[in-house]
């Protein structure tokens, strides 16, 4: 089923209408409309004060927008809205918990203010590795430790819609790896995932689709694979030092610059196959390494050349200024 077939026939999670909301004079979040599927594995990424958590607060129902509006299976999430409560499991940035309970305590609170099992309480401590953790007080567990207990206080009710806004920033790398396997999972039972990180590799991993968000507007929406398509950034191929001339290396058909780094002969181009096949005659292809284009390349580029070039404001007619003749 191709992506735009799948957005026709599955129902809507999250639906997103010309969202804005300013603090003072900062526009954190400028006109996004957006929808999310249910069952797709959102990834919403941009720098740091791009109004990632702000978007992700508004979808939540914890923010209200200043204009536009926000539906979440077809409802309002503002006014608190009782109904959504048990369909959605959240984890925000900063998170609270209970003071002066044990990570196994804080999380059959959590449990039982949701109408969820004690048993469901221990399971989900063992989804985020925390079983061995469950009589320790919260103030002393690690801050990987406590963003674990966060994502487990935003699933222990077993939520169709699942928001976690940089679930990833505090783990180390094998929490890390254990957690993508805990959200593929939740991916595999049909839930819908909307996470914020700044891991791309992650990201590419992860998610079905990624907004970049630059300055609170949405640079781009795809999945990652056709985001790094669509960028024709080149692959590069390293060629162990001396094993080519740079001026031979130049001149092969397809390759668009050749630089020397680290020790190797680097070949930048666009048509990968060709080139390799041209390098396999010419000198074999023993020790060649090749580096295609990642999620990282493409959002670096975005980002550099929205920060140069940001999109002109639209006029409105408090800025629109007349000129006098
Ligand atoms: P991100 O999550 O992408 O880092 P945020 O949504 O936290 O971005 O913030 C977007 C912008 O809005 C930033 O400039 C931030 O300083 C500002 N901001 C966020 N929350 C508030 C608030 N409660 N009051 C004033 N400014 C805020
Ligand atoms: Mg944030």
């Amino acid at each position: 089923m191709s992506e735009e077939q799948a957005m026709r026939t599955t129902p809507t999670a999250v639906h997103v209408q010309g969202v804005s909301k300013r603090y003072g004079d900062r526009q954190a979040v400028d006109d996004v409309s957006l929808d999310i599927r249910g069952g797709e594995f959102f990834g919403l990424l941009g720098p740091n004060g791009a109004g990632k958590s702000t978007l992700v607060e508004i979808m939540e129902g914890l923010r209200h927008a200043d204009t536009g509006s926000v539906a979440l299976f077809g409802e309002s999430p503002w006014p608190r809205n009782t109904a959504l409560l048990p369909r959605i499991g959240i984890q925000t940035q900063s998170s609270a918990f209970f003071v002066r309970q044990t990570a196994h305590e804080h999380l059959r609170t959590v449990a039982a203010l949701y109408g969820a099992s004690r048993a469901a309480a221990d399971a989900t401590l063992g989804t985020v590795g925390l079983t061995a953790q469950r009589d320790v007080q919260v103030e002393n567990l690690s801050g990987g430790q406590r963003q674990r207990l966060a994502i487990a206080s935003a699933l222990v009710h077993g939520p169709e819609l699942i928001f976690l806004d940089e679930p990833t920033a505090a783990l180390d790398p094998q929490a890390r790896r254990d957690l993508w396997d805990v959200l593929r999972g939740l991916k595999a039972e049909g839930r819908t995932i909307v996470y914020t990180t700044h891991h791309l590799d992650e990201a590419e991993e992860l998610c079905d689709r990624i907004a970049i968000l630059v300055n609170g507007r949405i640079a781009v929406t795809d999945s990652p694979h056709n985001l790094v398509d669509a960028s024709r950034a080149p692959s590069r191929l390293l060629l162990p030092f001396g094993r080519l001339d740079e001026e031979k290396a130049a001149a092969l058909a397809g390759v668009d610059r050749v630089t020397v780094q680290g020790g190797s002969l680097v070949l930048e181009t666009r048509t990968t196959g060709r080139v390799l096949s041209a390098l396999d005659q010419l000198v074999g292809l023993d020790g060649v390494q090749t580096r295609t284009p990642s999620l990282e390349d493409v959002y670096l580029d975005l980002t550099a050349r929205l920060a140069q070039d940001p999109p002109a404001p639209r006029r409105t007619a408090e800025t629109t200024t007349e000129h006098q003749p």
